[in-house]
């Protein structure tokens, strides 16, 4: 197989296009054949309900080369489950988890020669999509949807080793309602969380913190990612309806627990912040990003998480741990993991 000139050390975390990506159909009631495209454009009629009424749900999840030389898709299954979950939130059909597994087997294999070599820090990221594709004028559901997984080598989100960054805390935005689309994976959810973004930015920090939308005095989530505060031997997280529920996250709670950690799942109020020894955020594409301040713009107050500006030594564990077992290194107790043949 001829190798992509790459540079793998030195991949972003940006699109690259690769050799082929995989489509499924919902039509005539039902999902039809996975068909393979080496196009990277979709024919769409100009009144699809995705283009006028947001129709449109997404996953992320990665396949790494191990030291064995397998390769490895790290909990697809939970990935399929959420994708059902996102299709409920917006009336679209659901695609059963079989046909979700199967297209990302076949997606990672036909791309093959673009999953970067073990030792480089980088693996292949996948993007499986669905999107309302019937004409729509008045507002209701399409009856006809369409699945695409692409997929694009990406680098380690930290090439140098962690570099923590600070965060701000604006009662001026929310990124979704308390009752509504948090929970699930809607495109529509970033959308509506850029000029938030872009405002962190401009302050020179890397994302927005979001209170809970409702009463603004819960941590609810860390850009878009999950949040986690260590605490003594304590493992913290948000419990809240309208957080995305991260399969990072969920491993994380579970190696806490493997490392004799109490995971404690529950409201955390702004004020609590001060008392965290560690504080980051956790997701897919980086895992862990560890937090080393935070700065409340409404009130000025300053929470100094690191004060070195270095990463904890319990997010560093729980980071190269779940590294270990993505790369084959270390034993999979969970099953978490699977090999792609
Ligand atoms: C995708 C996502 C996450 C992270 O979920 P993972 O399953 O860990 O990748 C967290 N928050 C939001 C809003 C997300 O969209």
């Amino acid at each position: 197989m001829k190798q992509p000139e790459i540079d793998w050390s030195n991949l972003s975390f940006s699109y690259l296009k690769t050799d082929f990506n995989v489509r499924c159909t919902y039509k005539d009631g039902k999902w039809g054949e996975i068909e393979v495209s080496d196009s990277e454009y979709i024919p769409l009629h100009i009144a699809a309900s995705c283009l006028h009424y947001g129709q449109e749900a997404f996953e992320g999840l990665k396949a790494f080369r191990g030291k064995d030389g397998k390769v490895r898709v790290f909990r697809m299954e939970e990935n399929a489950r959420r994708f059902i979950r996102s299709a409920e939130g917006l009336k679209m059909q659901p695609m059963p988890e079989e046909i979700f597994c199967e297209m990302v087997r076949k997606v990672v294999k036909l791309n093959e020669r673009f999953i970067p070599p073990y030792g480089t820090g980088a693996s292949l990221y996948i993007r499986p999509l669905e999107i309302g594709i019937s004409p729509r004028v008045g507002v209701s559901p399409a009856s006809e949807y369409l699945v695409i997984m692409l997929v694009t080598p990406v680098g380690p989100y930290f090439k140098e080793g962690f570099k923590p960054t600070k965060v701000c805390i604006s009662r001026e935005y929310d990124r979704v309602a308390p009752k509504g689309t948090g929970s699930i994976k809607a495109g529509g959810n970033y959308g509506a969380s850029l000029v938030a973004g872009e405002k962190a930015h401009e302050l020179g920090y890397s994302v927005m913190l979001y209170l809970d939308p409702k009463e603004k005095k819960y941590i609810d989530e860390c850009g878009a990612a999950n949040f986690f505060g260590i605490k003594g031997n304590s493992y913290v997280t948000p419990a809240s309806e309208s957080i995305l529920p991260s399969i990072t996250n969920k491993s994380l709670r579970q190696l806490a627990k493997d490392m004799g950690m109490t995971v404690e799942e529950r409201h955390v109020p702004l004020e609590e912040l001060a008392s965290f020894e560690e504080i980051a955020a956790c997701g897919t594409a980086a895992v862990c990003s560890p937090v080393s301040e935070i700065d409340d713009l409404d009130t000025g107050d300053k929470y100094i998480i690191s004060a070195t500006g270095e990463a904890g030594p319990v997010t560093t564990a729980l980071y190269n741990k779940i590294r270990a077992i993505q790369y084959g290194e270390e034993p999979d107790t969970h099953g978490w993991c699977e090999v792609i043949e």
